[in-house]
Formats: structure tokens, sequence, C-alpha cells
């Protein structure tokens, strides 16, 4: 039924995954040196790769390796073979560049437009891409699967909002790509300008940066979509596409015969339970130019084992759930902010934000979660919410938590961990 997405069965899926494992150690140890030093250290004989199996053997890739290999880390080719670099919009320090071979990219196109496939586009679409041009995957990612599927591509890129309202009305766009927070930023926009009968918007792929249901449903409406669809995607991994939501809306189906996942505890770097959260670790299995032998992403998700109500047989990933780094030990588990924001949600009560506290008493971890209280709400319900808080987080996260509800804005706002986690563990009682 589908163009671009094969549907293997689970034996020849076994066998690509193997089959494309055994190719690319083989290859890293022949063409990279930093990969033959590292494969040697960890006592790897590449010919004795049989099987899947033989993954957990292999040693990590981290980012430290491909900054260390600035500016062209891990490279597995000629140079001569090299037809494009992009770099990721690293904050600190050097950017990873990341090389592709002509192979690379058409694997990177053919990745992008399984996502439009999936997210139901037709060649009869129109699609406004307003995510970065330049050295970043995104642009260039997204107009590569949008041509290669066959729809028609409108680059307009991040910001221009005049120009991006130009173009959904005058071109009717049916497709948005964009990150969730431009999302929210143009519907806004369009509901301003009262452009909302005049645009054809069906549809919003979006993704790069963590949303939660109450900004996507407030961009859903303003810009008048039916349906919008996370996508999943990393520079190491060609590029934005390496995943996508189906119209099931439970999960991301990623491209099992590109890559393999794995979902490790980050503290022991061993596998965590089938359908535990834990830090992916990726594994491509046939890039050429720079291949990823167990690339540890920092991206907290888990595997969803079950098969889908879509059809669909590409495994899939639940939503990124944060960064590794992110990771809270409270009495010796592993807590992620994602999972508390994930029971926060199913509280209409509660707006967005959050502040975990964390201190120890008598050699015991306390942790004290302070929620605001959505708008408009009096403070006479709070202690019963606040019950009903601490007994979900204990059913669904098995910690024991104080909750405290505080006045709506009240709360530091925050991007990140730094700021809505204290940890005073470590200064002492
Ligand atoms: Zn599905």
């Amino acid at each position: 039924m589908y163009r671009f997405i094969p549907d293997y069965s689970p034996e020849d899926l076994g066998d690509i995954q193997a089959n494309g494992l055994r190719w690319s150690v083989l290859h890293a140890y022949a063409r990279s040196s930093q990969y033959r030093e590292k494969l040697r250290a960890a006592g790897v004989d590449p010919a004795g790769i049989r099987s899947l199996e033989d993954l957990r053997h292999l040693p990590f890739t981290s980012m430290e390796d491909l900054r260390d290999g600035y500016p062209l880390p891990m490279l597995s080719v000629p140079e001569a073979e090299v037809v494009r670099v992009h770099a990721s919009s690293g904050t600190t320090g050097k950017r990873k560049i990341l090389a592709y071979t002509r192979k690379d990219v058409e694997i990177f196109a053919l990745q992008m437009a399984r996502c439009f496939e999936m997210a139901g586009l037709t060649p009869r679409d129109r699609v406004q891409i307003a995510v970065g041009y330049g050295l970043w995957t995104a642009g260039a990612g997204f107009q590569l699967g949008c041509e290669q599927f066959g729809a028609l591509t409108i680059p307009v890129g991040a910001g221009n909002l005049d120009i991006h309202l130009q173009m959904l009305t005058d071109l009717g766009s049916t497709c948005l790509c964009s990150t969730a927070s431009m999302a929210l930023l143009m519907g806004e926009e369009v509901q301003r300008h009262g452009l909302a009968d005049r645009i054809k918007l069906r549809t919003v792929i979006f993704g790069a940066e963590g949303h939660n249901q109450k900004m996507r449903r407030a961009f859903e409406r303003n810009l008048g979509v039916g349906e919008s669809f996370d996508i999943g995607g990393m520079t190491e991994m060609y590029g934005p596409g390496t995943s996508l939501e189906c119209t099931a809306h439970e999960g991301l189906h990623y491209w099992a015969d590109l890559f393999v996942i794995e979902i490790v505890d980050p503290r022991t770097l061993k596998p965590v339970s089938p359908g535990e959260v834990g830090e992916m670790v990726v594994t491509s299995l046939c890039k050429e130019a720079v291949p990823l032998i167990r690339y540890r992403t920092r991206d907290l998700s888990r595997l969803l084992p079950q098969p889908c109500p879509c059809g669909c047989s590409m495994p899939r990933h639940d939503h990124l759930r944060g960064r590794s780094d992110d990771m809270i030990i409270f009495r010796g588990v592993n807590i992620y902010p994602g999972q508390v924001e994930d029971v926060l949600q199913q509280f209409p009560e509660l707006g967005s934000e959050y502040h975990i506290a964390l201190s120890r008493e008598e050699g015991r971890d306390i942790m004290l979660l302070s929620l605001e209280r959505a708008e408009g709400l009096g403070a006479g319900g709070d202690a019963a919410l606040s019950g009903r808080v601490a007994k979900r987080l204990h059913s669904k996260v098995l910690i024991s938590a104080e909750v405290e509800i505080v006045d709506p804005g009240v709360l530091p706002r925050a991007f990140g961990k730094s700021r809505r986690v204290t940890d005073k563990r470590l200064f002492g009682e």
C-alpha cells in the first residue's frame, strides 16, 4: 500500500539488519582509523560479526568521538566521495560536522519521503517548509524528501513570517513543516490577521524540540488542521525523518531497515527491559561516509513493542522524553522529568510549569514537586488536587513525592532541566 515504506516480514528485516551490521562494522574498521582504534581496543574481530546479537559486544560511539575527529569525524570514505556536509546546531564548543556520500544523500531523501508518505500526503500536496536552511540538516532534508516524494515544495525557511502568511494564502499550502513553537506562532498570526478562512492547511509535521499536548492542540486549532505529526531525527543519522508518528498517533515508526535502535540505562549502559525508558543508541546499517556504531544519542525514549493499529510493520519508539543528562536518581530509581510531565498532562486543573526540589533528610531522599494551578481556578481545591497528583505519580512513576500547588505564574519559566530541578542532596543535610 506504500510506495516508499517497505513491508518486511520479521525474518527479512532480521536478515537486512544482520547484513547491515556486518557491512557497517567491516566498512568502518577498514576505512576509518578512528573506528579501527576503538574496535581494536575493544577486542572486536569485525569478520566475526554474524547476527544482531553481536551488537552488544561492540563499543559505544559518543559525541566526544565526533568532536575529537573534527572537522570530518569518523570519516569512512575517501574525501573525494564526499558530496556534502551538514553540521549540528550545537550551542557549545565545536560543531559536529557530518559528511555524506551521494548514496547517503539518496537515503536521506528516502527516509524523509517515507515521512511524507506516512503523514498521508500525496503528490498533489503543497508543502511549506518553515525550518532553517544552511549548514544544518532540517531545511535541506525536508526539501530533498518532499521532492523525492513528488509533492510541491515551498522552501521559505525559518522566520520570515510575512512571506509565510503570503505563501499560505496565495499558494494554498496544505502541509506545514516546522518546529512546534513556530507552528504555534504561525497559528497565532493566522488568527491575528483573520486569515483562517483563506488558508488550506491540512497537516503539520513538527519536530526538533520538546512540545506538549497543550501546545499541539493550540496550533492545530489556530491553523485549522485536522492532524499533526511528530517527526524524529538527528544530524548524525542523516538529519530529520528517522521516524514519524502514524495516523494512529501512538508513537513514531522508525526505519528499522536503515538503522537499529537499542535502549540502554544511561548509568550502566545495559539494555533496559522491553518497553522501559532509557537512552536511545543508534547503529546505522548502510551509512557510508560516517557509519554510526552504537552511537549514544543522549535522547530518552522507549520502544513500543506491540504491533501498531495502523498496520505498518516498521517498529515504533515513543516520543522523546528529554535528554539522558536530565536523569534523576531518586531512592535508587531512575526518574526522567518527561515521566513526571506525562502525569501532569493528565490534570486539566494544572498549568504546564513544574519544579522538582530534591533534598536528603536522615539519609533518605525527599522530592518536593511544585505545580501551578491552572488559570481561573481558586485555591480551595489545592489539598485534594495535590493528594490526587501524588497518588497518580506513585502509581505511574513509582515515586513518593510531596506535592504543593502554587499560584499560576509563580514558578520560573525554563526550557531545560537546569532550572526545573534543584538538587540539594550534594550539599549535605
Ligand atoms: Zn502506526
